[in-house]
């Protein structure tokens, strides 16, 4: 190839990348006011959504919605939607016969970390990797080997990946890492929100410990993450991880109150539980705990035939837990 020829391609392979990134990158909204929650219907044709949080941000009014069909969430203008305020209550009602509102029925009923797996009929599990506050790097292996191993049959290959405040505050290199792999389509993450300061004490009893430490302030917990994803153009979903995996009823019902629902995990695969067809596996992505990577790297590599033949896959969180309750009730 001649070096004009070259350049012609390479000029339109910039505006093609360009096009691309301006269709899937989430906006970075850096001077957001009045972050709140806000509940309600709102409707733009053929499409019914849940108001979740309205904020301002540069002049301009925000809602945060979910499909509350497929759990998925977005950022969009207010004046977009004919609007009906409501409490949470009467929106819960409203949109009670809803995979949303099941999956936040069914989290109210376990008392400990929330859903725990998707449908088993999946041969395959859903990858969710918590990002707690680390002096570690991003352990990078997690996302190079899934997109090497999956690159043939599943792109981009989703995961769920459970951030803090302080993780995104201490380590802006490793998180633009992660945008860029999400822009070039080799990874989709869903950004579960696993609390703003994560605090845990060695000596206290679980009872006190993390989110149930007396004087946790969880509307800035789990606000502030949220505006701090938003400031950092990633997109909240209505996905909590408890700090821990620790929490209450109670505390539970408070998540329910701002209408997230708790993810736990079936297979913790550090302590050395087993994933079954459909688990929510747990890993960390922080660099703390690169026993349960070698492990999660190690099913990986055993699966790669069935992988190749698309007979084990990664899930999106999303779907998993609508799918679990498209027909229950
Ligand atoms: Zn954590």
């Amino acid at each position: 190839m001649d070096n004009k020829a070259f350049k012609y391609l390479f000029s339109l392979f910039l505006i093609s990348t360009c096009l691309h990134q301006l269709a899937t990158a989430q906006a970075n909204y850096r001077k957001i006011e009045n972050y709140k929650p806000f509940y309600g219907w709102a409707h733009h044709f053929p499409q019914d959504w849940m108001i979740l949080r309205q904020f301002e941000n540069e002049g301009k009014e925000y809602y945060m919605l979910v499909n509350p069909q497929t759990l998925e969430t977005k950022i969009n203008e207010r004046s977009f939607y004919q609007v009906k305020q409501m409490s949470i209550t009467q929106a819960r009602v409203f949109f009670k016969s809803t995979p949303y509102q099941k999956a936040l029925r069914k989290a109210e009923k376990q008392s400990d970390a929330g859903i725990e797996s998707g449908i088993p009929k999946e041969t395959g599990i859903s990858l969710t990797a918590d990002l707690c506050p680390s002096h570690r790097p991003l352990d990078k292996r997690i996302f190079t080997d899934i997109f090497t191993e999956f690159q043939k049959v599943e792109h981009p290959v989703p995961v769920a990946l459970s951030v803090t405040g302080v993780w995104m505050r201490q380590h802006p290199q490793d998180l633009e890492w992660l945008k860029q792999m999400q822009a070039k389509r080799e990874i989709y993450i869903t950004w579960i929100n696993h609390s703003f300061n994560h605090r845990v004490s060695l000596k206290a009893p679980l009872k006190e410990n993390f989110l149930l430490e007396p004087g946790t302030d969880m509307n800035y917990e789990i606000l502030e993450t949220e505006k701090a994803m938003l400031k950092n153009g990633l997109l909240p979903s209505v996905f909590f991880r408890f700090p821990g995996l620790v929490s209450d009823q109670q505390l539970i019902y408070k998540l329910t109150g701002y209408g997230l629902i708790p993810i736990g995990t079936d297979a913790w695969l550090a302590k050395g539980q087993q994933p079954q067809a459909g688990s929510i596996v747990l890993i960390h992505g922080n660099g703390n705990e690169p026993t349960g990577v070698n492990d999660f790297i190690k099913l990986l590599k055993s699966k790669a035939g069935s992988i190749a033949q698309k007979q084990w896959l990664l899930y999106d969180l999303r779907e998993s837990v609508e799918e679990e309750f498209e027909s229950s009730n």
